[in-house]
């Protein structure tokens, strides 16, 4: 038995205070299951604010295209704000916000809900209407979540650029989007320094070939930025100037809410579309049972941007829909020292924390004197997302952040499924390291064979979704045929979500990366988060990414590059060292056959390893698209390490 195995089995059994006030007990996932329909109808009715209730729970007559809730009337906005007010939680600190500099800024619902009302209004001004496009490019503060609020209480879709995209992402998003205002600000503040956001708009805008008629600039830095008269306005003067009262209107369940791009970690990112009322639901409900939602005393932190999906859905529309507090940080953890994530923790008294893997591993290698200097006792819930989390990281994220009182909940969902889709409910199950477990109530998954028949023997298989559900895509932006091959022609009436998972014995879930990364070698199966896990467990390794490349003996041999930890020599000896371990934690076969050090890893803004680099690097080819890598400089420093070694 591998060490990676024999880890499998331990758990850890929630908290019991925690188990008796969670918000969802165990006989959910029966009660779900036995009607699944009635249950999200339950759900939504009590979750939701419907101005006019719906009839028809699921109308699935025109597979893949869903229309869920049918009938039903209802305002994002207007569930996200008004209602707190009118059941007189207008006081409630809705954002606390943190800047990187140092500066902060709260909002109470009711300020929030005026400064919504404003940006609505100027929105009006400008000439969107319901049915609209709006793009936004904004770094991560406050005017961004209240943007994004102003579209949905008009019934204007947004599409959210991320600030660190290049004019060329941002041109061919608003092209694609049609959108006819864009909100950007001067700039923004990451790592010290003051980087510039504008000039991307107005390069993007300069070809004369968007329906951009205006754009709405938020000072941040006070920067010196060109101006366009009668395109540009500055936010402090309309949406100072306009008025804080606004009437909203109710839209259909099936009205856009938004298009987002996925991350673009496997290819050409895909225009993702969401609706309203489904969505609305799926996003509350797992407020709800994933992160045991309590309005009352939690202060909630998601550290992602709201430039992808989990700022969409656990930034901006999930927390202020469930009435929370919740802080938002705009720069880096290590701005300006290692411990500033921990001191926010401390300082606004964070209860449920949701960060992405990298960024715990790369606090781990800082060390835990870092977090250690603060109080982090307030945290009773911790959440990771976006990449499976290694149960090296998962023990330490427990202990080190959690104080061995936290359950975590390792969330598996994509920019596709809109909110939480496998997660273990932190009241009922007892957590394992490393496992997403479950499906949450109302969902249902499996894991199948190459076939789709067979469920997936014990070595895994492919991650399928085998009923619609609430918060669903509703398709790619003005490409329905793109739709229905990416996701519905593998397999009939079936979503493929292009993972790769297994269940253990228990039934529990483990993702073992992409479909498209599994490497096969010698007629072996290998997923690369095994390998990449087993790596990471070494002391001397920080961080690890696996691809299969082309090998005339194996068909595929495993090539692996790693980070090593501050202190570790640079040298034959240590990757020597690293291919031995996993050929003994793992087995012979999954030994990589190449170990790269190096200094970087290609990512995505939200923290995923793009591992198609990594393989174009190893196959000696050019390096593919790149648009949206964090930092475009990583893919010449690799090449350089790695033609060094
Ligand atoms: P693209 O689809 O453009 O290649 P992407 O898949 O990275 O990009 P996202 O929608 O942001 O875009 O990411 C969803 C993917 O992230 C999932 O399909 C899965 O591979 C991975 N993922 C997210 N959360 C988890 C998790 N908890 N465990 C394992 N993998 C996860
Ligand atoms: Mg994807």
């Amino acid at each position: 038995m591998t060490e990676t195995t024999a880890e499998q089995t331990e758990t850890f059994a929630p908290p019991e205070q925690f188990a008796a006030d969670a918000n969802v007990k165990a006989d959910e996932y029966e009660r779900a299951e036995a009607d699944y329909l009635s249950f999200w109808a339950e759900q939504s009715r009590e979750l939701v604010d419907w101005n006019e209730d719906f009839g028809e729970v699921l109308d699935w007559t025109n597979p893949p295209f869903a229309k869920w809730f049918v009938g039903g009337k209802l305002n994002v906005a207007f569930n996200c704000l008004d209602r707190h007010v009118i059941a007189g939680n207008g006081d409630r600190v809705a954002i606390n916000f943190e800047g990187e500099p140092g500066d902060s800024r709260s909002f109470t619902y009711a300020q929030l809900l005026a400064e919504v009302s404003k940006t609505a209004n100027t929105l009006t001004e400008l000439g969107v209407k319901a049915g609209d496009r709006v793009a936004i490019y904004l770094p991560m503060i406050p005017e961004a979540i209240i943007s994004m609020l102003a579209c949905a209480r008009l019934g204007a879709a947004h599409s959210v650029v991320f600030g660190g995209f290049s004019s060329d992402a941002l041109r061919s998003r608003i092209i694609d989007a049609e959108a006819r205002v864009v909100i950007t600000a001067d700039g923004s503040y990451r790592r010290t320094k003051p980087t510039s956001l504008k000039p991307a708009v107005d390069e993007a805008l300069s070809h004369g070939d968007t329906p951009v008629e205006h754009v709405l600039v938020v000072k941040r830095t006070g920067q010196d930025i060109d101006w366009v008269d009668g395109r540009d306005q500055w936010w402090e003067q309309s949406v100072g100037q306009a008025s804080d009262q606004h009437e909203c209107e109710f839209f259909d369940s099936e009205n856009p809410l938004f298009i987002l791009y996925t991350s673009g970690t496997t290819g050409k990112p895909k225009g993702i579309l969401h609706t309203t009322g489904g969505y609305l639901t799926q996003v509350l409900y797992s407020m709800k049972a994933v992160f045991d939602a309590k309005p009352e005393t939690d202060v909630f932190w998601c550290t992602a941007d709201v430039g992808w999906v989990t700022g969409h859905s656990y930034v901006t529309y999930g927390p202020l829909a469930a009435g929370m507090t919740q802080v938002v940080y705009e720069g880096t953890p290590d701005t300006p020292h290692q411990g500033r994530w921990w001191e926010i923790v401390e300082k606004y008294k964070v209860t449920t924390l949701y960060a992405a893997p990298t960024a715990i591993r790369t606090c781990m290698k800082w060390g835990e004197e870092v977090p250690g200097k603060y109080d982090l006792t307030s945290l009773r819930l911790l959440g990771s997302v976006g990449e499976p989390i290694n149960p090296e990281a998962w023990r330490w994220y427990h202990r080190v952040i959690g104080g061995e009182r936290c359950p975590i909940v390792d969330t598996w969902w994509q920019t596709e499924t809109g909110a939480h889709m496998i997660a273990p409910l932190p009241g009922v199950l007892s957590t394992k390291p490393g496992s997403s477990q479950r499906p949450i109530p109302g969902i249902s998954v499996d894991v199948v064979d190459d076939s789709g028949e067979n469920p997936a023997g014990p070595e895994g298989g492919l991650l399928v979704i085998r009923r619609p559900w609430p918060s669903m895509l509703r398709g790619i932006w003005k490409d329905p045929e793109r739709f229905k091959e990416t996701y519905w022609s593998r397999f009939e009436d079936t979503y493929f979500a292009g993972d790769g998972a297994r269940r253990d014995d228990d039934g529990d879930i483990w993702f073992l990366g992409r479909v498209d990364d599994v490497m096969n070698v010698s007629g072996h199966r290998l997923s690369t988060a095994e390998i990449e896990s087993s790596l990471v467990a070494h002391p001397k390794v920080t961080e690890a990414a696996v691809v299969g490349a082309a090998d005339e003996t194996s068909g595929q041999a495993v090539v692996a590059f790693v980070i090593i930890a501050n202190g570790v020599e640079d040298s034959p000896e240590t990757a020597e060292e690293l291919r031995q371990h996993v050929g003994k934690d793992i087995g012979p076969i999954a030994k990589p056959k190449k170990v790269h050090i190096v200094t970087d890893l290609p990512k995505t803004r939200s923290g995923k390893i793009m591992r198609r680099l990594l393989k174009d690097v190893a196959e000696n080819r050019e390096v593919g698209n790149t648009m949206t890598l964090a930092d475009s400089s990583v893919m010449e420093t690799i090449e350089k390490s790695v033609a060094k070694s």
